[in-house]
């Protein structure tokens, strides 16, 4: 199977560098409770800023996946020329600009063009998008050129639900804080029965987020 490894890497959107650095982020954490007038010493927060800086090394993951060994061997030529639809995948991601998990649902479909992938690679492409720091609508655009490129299929369609706990905890805008977002790609953009087809099997008997 012949990728294009250099596209698929640019598409990727990974950072460059070598890692994260923990001890940064642990200095980080400590400072923000001093300025949130806490006592980083006390007991309970004695161990937060290597807990935190663990963690950051977990949901922000996403910016260090290999793409290309995480697909290479799950991509086949096949004749095959139909829709695949993989929906409800769970993702959790952290809004960039409040640095707290938006979470949700998407749901991703092909028009396959004798280029397939083993649908649990599927989940593993939202998760390199969605373990960063995001906005929803960006992270649903890279998914679907990643898989435009990767696939080389009719089309694409990605659609995210996402609650956004920014908005919720906060009490602002409760309404919006269930967002959905949608990138249509080839076949899905310029044929309106494929697009339906497709929307129409996503909104069968979806359950609520939360
Ligand atoms: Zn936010």
């Amino acid at each position: 199977m012949e990728l294009n490894k250099e596209r698929l890497l640019e598409l990727a959107h990974l950072l460059p560098g070598n890692g994260m650095h923990e001890d940064e982020i642990q200095q980080a954490t400590k400072t923000m409770l001093q300025a949130f007038g806490e006592d980083p010493e006390r007991e309970g927060l004695l161990r937060t800023p290597g807990r935190v800086a663990r963690m950051y090394g977990e949901l922000l993951a996403g910016y260090r996946v290999d793409p290309i060994a995480m697909v290479n061997e799950a991509v086949f030529e096949e004749e095959y020329d139909a829709m695949v639809v993989v929906r409800d995948i769970e993702f959790y991601s952290l809004c960039e600009h409040h640095m707290i998990p938006f979470i949700g649902r998407a749901s991703v479909a092909y028009l396959a063009d004798n280029r397939v992938i083993g649908l649990s690679k599927i989940p593993r492409i939202v998760d390199m998008f969605a373990r960063r720091l995001q906005v929803q609508e960006r992270m649903t655009h890279q998914i679907a050129e990643f898989l435009m490129e990767l696939l080389q299929p009719r089309g694409v369609a990605v659609v995210v639900e996402g609650l956004h706990l920014c908005a919720t905890m906060r009490g602002v805008k409760k309404h919006d804080a269930r967002m959905t977002t949608s990138a249509m790609l080839g076949t899905f953009r310029t044929n309106l029965a494929t697009r339906e087809e497709f929307l129409a099997n996503i909104s069968r008997g979806t359950n609520p987020i939360l």
